[in-house]
């Protein structure tokens, strides 16, 4: 698949002077509560008001959605407020409801991105529509799953397009629900600069006390919009009570937020930043010498070892090297996190080489 600017045509069409913001509850639960909330954020930044029908739950016996019936309440908060509205679609039939009941937005889970079979359902499904769709990541932190999601819709001649980042699933707790691995999304932005990327705070952080820094570290690389789960009462959700805010709490998140410009044309800015640029450019090209002589140094000990017999792998040593690197990267300000990633990304690199070289 290509970069194309069709990809983000909508977007420019909305002609918003503030990133897209998609808010609502996790699920619809009842009419009232659907009209309430849509309300509430019918004069904020709220472009698109979502809610879920069809819940995807880990575990049998959950609140799954009120199903088909809360097209109905969405159909009138569209003729009510004015505002847009969006739900999630998992298979056929969902898209057939969704779309008869002229939803604008449809996105595609978590859990059904991890399915090829799905994706391609769904995609059949919406085969040549001119609704806008969006695809979360999928739960793994697979880019080429995602991605091949986006494909497939690009195929079935869909092309009003755009990505939801949700965060990705770890079995290790960390503070997040779903660990926002950002260099994926970075990645993808890298390479489809014209896909709008929109972030989804609320399932990274899962906890409410959360989602401004995940919103605004979102902004800062430049996302395109957000999607935030909000709710008059938080805390009776019937789904994901822990990280949605409340209407009023969403507003004052959007206003808090600073918007970076994309660019600037302003000179000094540039000059400066053309600098610093400099010096970067400079400081990699001496990194890339450093590694280049490691290698060629570990490639020697690679074949003392062969001429000797001895095996690659020496933990004593590594584990002094590592103790030694971590120490006097705090001494640098480099977290010990970082070093140890960078260290063992070398590591590897070196035993591949000398690997090679004993088994010549
Ligand atoms: C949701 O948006 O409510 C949802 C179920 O999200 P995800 O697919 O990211 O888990
Ligand atoms: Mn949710």
């Amino acid at each position: 698949m290509e970069n194309k600017k069709e990809m983000r045509q909508w977007l420019v069409d909305f002609g918003l002077n503030h990133p897209l913001v998609i808010g609502g509850p996790c699920s619809a639960e009842t009419e009232e509560q659907v009209l309430k909330i849509a309300h509430e954020l019918k004069e904020s930044d709220v472009t698109v008001y979502r809610a879920g029908i069809w819940k995807p739950r880990t575990k049998p016996g959950m609140f799954e959605g009120v199903g088909a019936i809360g097209l109905k309440w969405l159909k009138k908060v569209k003729d009510e407020t004015g505002l847009l509205t969006a739900t999630e679609v998992a298979n056929k039939n969902h898209v057939d409801l969704a779309i008869e009941n002229d939803v604008d937005i449809l996105w595609i889970g978590a859990r059904s991105t991890v399915s090829p079979f799905i994706m391609q359902e769904i995609a059949d499904a919406l085969e040549g529509t001119d609704k806008i769709i969006l695809v979360k990541n999928p739960v793994n932190p697979d880019l080429a799953l995602w991605l091949g999601g986006i494909e497939r819709l690009y195929k079935a001649n869909i092309n009003k397009l755009g990505l939801i980042h949700r965060g990705f699933s770890t079995y290790e707790k960390t503070k997040f629900r779903n660990n926002p691995e950002w260099q994926i999304p970075i990645e993808v932005k890298n390479r489809f600069p014209d896909l709008p990327m929109i972030c989804d705070p609320s399932h990274i952080s899962g906890r409410r006390d959360l989602i401004f820094d995940i919103s605004q570290a979102a902004l800062d690389l430049n996302y395109d919009g957000l999607m935030i789960e909000s709710h008059w009462d938080p805390d009776n959700a019937w789904s994901d009570a822990k990280q949605q805010v409340t209407p009023s709490r969403l507003i004052e998140i959007m206003k808090d937020l600073k918007v970076r410009k994309k660019t600037t044309d302003e000179e000094s800015y540039k000059q400066q930043l053309n600098n610093l640029r400099a010096q970067i450019d400079v400081a990699d090209q001496t990194l890339l010498d450093t590694l280049g002589k490691r290698m060629r140094v570990a490639n020697e000990i690679g074949v003392l070892k062969k001429s000797n017999n001895v095996a690659v792998l020496q933990n004593k040593r590594w584990n002094e090297i590592l103790g030694k690197m971590i120490l006097e990267g705090e001494e640098r300000d480099l977290s010990e996190e970082f070093i140890l990633k960078v260290f063992k990304a070398i590591h590897q690199e070196s035993i591949n080489k000398q690997e090679k070289i004993l088994n010549k």
